[in-house]
């Protein structure tokens, strides 16, 4: 990188070690919840799934040539797995009564045996007058999971789960809270999205044109749900190259348009790079030096804040993929100039127009006096860092007003009583 593309000297705020040029700037501290520690009190990092009953195998756990197989030992001619992946990732059906070009002989002992039921519906919860849904599953075990789908214009968004719970422990996350239940199954990921599928072609989501939403569907996949996604990274993976197969075979989804979010897991980071499947990817980063990010993002005691922007770099080298930096901004926290100011120059310094910044005005999580930074400050975040020369927009946050928004992804009490009643 020459030196002439470095970040211009900050105009009024350097990057000063003395607390009042700094402006204010509060701890981080969890509010209203107790973060797990480990041993040596520091936070509490679980990168080992729990061991529980495993999810039913389901067909989409299985590659073509197994799910072929599968229905062999079932008793079945190897062909009646083509028709049974066409009801699931064409039609969005796992009812057998829709499964006409079956035996009706066999068809409910086929069906039973090759998509076993993944998940219930526990509740939906919409806004934005009915452009936003948030979905609360419960799994075969009782585990609670959400999903959220969001219909933009052009594109329909959905924010799918890869964990129950989450074992990454950032304390302005009310999926963290929680601590980690366990991996979900690569079929009970992409179970969500044929379950929005279905919920898009029965026309549940608003926004649509009058009789035209049957060829509609998800187009755009969000690893922002439940979970941090590189900690179940096969799973995610096996995910990933399903909904990008083509169909019946998978759901022939575009790799650009599924986006995989991590905390960033520095190896799993590299190994995604040499994955060959263009995915895009986004670093929440959410402090440019590693005196807060220690704090606000405890696994960045495992890799630092350089370690996690050279891989994101790499990313970039081997996939051709911008790279995209997620920065919530929390009041006096992270959103001081000297931090955009930082930031900028951090990503400069590994060269231009490799990446974006996307800062998301913090979203309120239960029992926390953190905030929103105030608008003049994300604008002056943003303003910063766009004129260093960083493209940077803000996200527009959804899904608030129903606790579904980025961080608000957490069962409570009340779904757990809902989901009780239901078996
Ligand atoms: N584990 C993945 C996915 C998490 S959710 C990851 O860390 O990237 C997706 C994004 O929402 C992450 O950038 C996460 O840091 C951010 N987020 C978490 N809590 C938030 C909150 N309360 N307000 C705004 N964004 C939040």
């Amino acid at each position: 990188m020459p030196a002439s593309d470095k970040t211009p000297p900050a105009r009024s705020t350097p990057v000063r070690k003395t607390g009042s040029a700094r402006g204010p700037q509060v701890r981080p501290a969890t509010e209203g919840w107790t973060q797990q520690k480990d041993a040596e009190g520091r936070p509490l990092l679980q990168f080992a799934s729990p061991k529980r009953g495993k999810p039913p195998v389901h067909l989409a756990d299985l590659t073509p040539a197994e799910r072929v197989e599968k229905v062999k030992e079932l008793g079945l001619p190897g062909f009646r797995a083509k028709q049974l992946s066409t009801h699931y990732f064409t039609h969005y059906t796992s009812d057998p009564a829709h499964m006409t070009d079956l035996p009706a002989a066999q068809r409910d002992e086929l069906v039973a045996g090759m998509m076993p039921p993944l998940m219930t519906e526990v509740k939906r919860l919409e806004t934005d007058k009915g452009d936003t849904i948030k979905f609360l599953w419960r799994l075969h075990d009782g585990a609670l999971v959400e999903s959220v789908l969001m219909r933009y214009p052009g594109r329909i968004t959905l924010c799918v789960s890869s964990q129950a719970g989450c074992g990454m422990n950032c304390p302005f996350c009310a999926t963290g809270q929680a601590g980690l239940t366990r991996n979900m199954s690569t079929a009970e990921i992409i179970e969500q999205i044929v379950r929005a599928n279905r919920a898009i072609a029965d026309g549940e989501l608003g926004g649509k044109k009058a009789n035209d939403h049957s060829m509609e569907r998800v187009s755009n996949i969000v690893f922002m749900g439940m979970g941090e996604p590189l900690a179940n990274y096969k799973r995610v993976m096996d995910a990933v190259r399903i909904m990008v197969a083509p169909q019946p075979d998978g759901l022939g989804m575009s790799a650009r348009g599924i986006t995989v979010s991590t905390v960033g897991l520095v190896p799993a980071i590299r190994k995604l790079a040499d994955e060959d499947i263009p995915v895009t990817f986004a670093l929440s980063l959410h402090a440019p030096d590693d005196e807060l990010r220690d704090e606000l993002i405890p696994v960045n005691s495992r890799w630092k804040v350089g370690e996690a922007l050279d891989a994101a770099r790499e990313y970039f080298d081997k996939t051709g993929r911008r790279v995209s930096i997620e920065y919530a901004l929390i009041k006096d926290m992270n959103d001081h100039p000297w931090r955009a100011d930082l930031l900028a120059s951090k990503l400069n310094s590994r060269g231009r127009g490799w990446v974006h910044v996307n800062p998301i005005p913090l979203n309120p999580t239960p029992g926390s006096i953190w905030t929103a930074s105030e608008v003049h400050v994300q604008n002056e975040f943003v303003r910063r860092l766009n004129d260093a020369g960083i493209p940077t927009t803000l996200r527009d946050t959804r899904g608030k007003e129903i606790d579904g928004a980025c961080g608000q992804l957490v069962a409570t009490s009340e779904d757990e009583a809902e989901a009780a009643a239901l078996v």
